[in-house]
């Protein structure tokens, strides 16, 4: 069999990346193994306008938001499924001094409203990554980057050939052997799945760490610790008190515990990008903390890259690691 591009991986990116090369008329094929804790698979999708102690807006959110919002509303017309819900955060102070920083942001940040919300939003993503599921030729097998050959005019994979491979494998990326020599700074992130039947809200609470966000019938998400120490990827006592004592307030039973490896670069911009030794294998990672945000906007950049040749912004672009990969 013939594509234009392989991709490796189905999360957020992988989803991402092959909409935009299948709405570009490109034939593709996605490889992946759906390992459940995989980070999308264990966010709460949240989109959050503003960041840090003095709600700063996040970068180039001007623009990466209306394009991830149109983006959403745009699978969802194709898919036939209700993925994007706009929904406001609301701020429970920890201390005076964050609510004295929210005020005075306020006086010029239009994503701060009175008297203590933020205009953000979450998608849900246990809807929308299944839905793409089943719209596109999937392998659900793991894909072995050692078995790539790789020739003037493309590569091929145990009898399929394509025009590149595309690697969108998150927190497995350090351990493909094209990539390994990039610099990852993956951190765990833990959430508990709560039944609060007396919480009755559609907004996201966010409470010092914790953020709590609704996902129907008494269900919530609350989460999320963050750990640059870890030793494997499971569920763990200590997150799991951490979280149980933001929720101390608040009647719940816990249904699930869960956890992944947010894929983070050093400088927690995206990875974006062709190898420079290797030009029918590519890179699309590096999403963080941010991924339902960052991940359209990002692709809809790399796929006018791959087919126009136009240049990546240069802060996601990988020539900046070029010297690691060299
Ligand atoms: C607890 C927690 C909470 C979070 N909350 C939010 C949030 O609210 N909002 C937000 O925007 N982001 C959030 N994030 C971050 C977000 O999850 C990531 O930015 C995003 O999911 C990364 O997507 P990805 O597609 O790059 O990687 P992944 O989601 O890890 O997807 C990679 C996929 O590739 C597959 N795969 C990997 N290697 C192979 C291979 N060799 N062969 C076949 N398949 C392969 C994996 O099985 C997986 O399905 C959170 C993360 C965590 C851990």
């Amino acid at each position: 069999m013939n594509y234009d591009y392989i991709i490796i991986g189905q999360g957020i990116a992988g989803t991402m990346l092959s909409w935009f090369l299948q709405k570009a008329g490109q034939q593709v094929l996605v490889y992946d193994d759906a390992l459940p804790n995989s980070a999308s698979r264990v966010a709460a999708g949240i989109i959050n306008p503003v960041s840090g102690r003095k709600f700063e807006t996040a970068w180039l959110y001007d623009t990466i938001f209306p394009f991830a919002e149109n983006t959403y509303h745009e699978m969802e017309a194709a898919l036939g499924i209700t993925c994007f819900h706009e929904r406001l955060i609301q701020n429970i102070w920890p201390s005076e001094q964050m609510e004295r920083a929210f005020k005075e942001a306020m006086k010029n940040n239009p994503y701060l409203l009175e008297p203590t919300f933020v205009k953000g939003a979450n998608i849900q993503l246990n809807t929308l990554l299944p839905a793409w599921r089943k719209k596109i030729n999937i392998k659900e097998e793991r894909f072995n980057a050692t078995e790539v050959n790789i020739s003037t005019t493309g590569i091929e994979y145990q009898g399929v050939k394509a025009k590149a491979v595309i690697f969108c494998e998150g927190a497995q990326s350090p351990a493909n052997p094209y990539w390994k020599k990039l610099k990852f700074l993956p951190n765990k992130g833990e959430a508990l799945i709560i039944s609060a039947p007396e919480l009755k809200t559609s907004h996201i609470i966010k409470r010092g760490n914790l953020t709590i966000v609704p996902m129907g019938e008494d269900l919530y998400w609350a989460g999320a610790t963050f750990s640059w120490d870890y030793t494997d990827v499971l569920p763990s006592e200590t997150a799991k008190a951490t979280l149980e004592a933001g929720l101390k307030t608040i009647p719940h039973k816990v249904i699930d515990h869960i956890a992944a490896i947010r894929p983070s670069g050093p400088d927690r911009r995206p990875l974006v990008g062709i190898h420079p030794h290797q030009p029918h294998i590519g890179i699309f990672n590096g999403m963080g903390s941010k991924g339902c945000s960052l991940a359209p906007w990002a692709a809809g950049q790399f796929v006018k890259h791959l087919l126009e040749a136009a240049p990546l912004q240069q802060e996601i672009d990988i020539k900046r690691y070029f010297n690691a990969l060299r």
